[in-house]
């Protein structure tokens, strides 16, 4: 399951930065993950949960923003939504000079401290 270290990875930089600003507790940690990640949000939240436990993130929540893969045709300029099979190829003139633009995101946004 690599949501758990993907989780693990998270708070680790959310109490690295939590720590610098010598926070007290962190409340929330919000993150954006790409579907191309393949990560299962409820997965990552049950990681989260028993990860978190222990730490100054104990009561923290984690804010999961997914996002759809996105290209762009480097041809025709079309850009349309996919999932992992179907970013290939552009659907509107059938090129195969595309643009990933969004869907391997993962990354922190915020974290809220106190
Ligand atoms: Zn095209």
């Amino acid at each position: 399951m690599h949501e758990m270290g993907i989780a693990e990875g998270i708070l680790a930089s959310a109490i690295e930065g939590a720590g610098g600003a010598s926070a007290k507790r962190i409340n929330s940690v919000n993150v954006t993950i790409g579907e191309l990640t393949q990560v299962m949000e409820d997965a990552l939240q049950f990681a989260w949960e028993a990860l978190r436990t222990g730490t100054i993130a104990e009561g923290a929540e984690l804010n999961v923003t997914m996002l759809g893969a996105r290209s762009k045709c480097a041809d025709c300029g079309h850009e349309w939504f996919h999932d992992r099979y179907s970013g290939a190829r552009c659907p509107s003139c059938e090129s195969y000079v595309v643009l990933l633009l969004q869907g391997r995101e993962m990354k922190i946004d915020s974290i809220d401290i106190d």
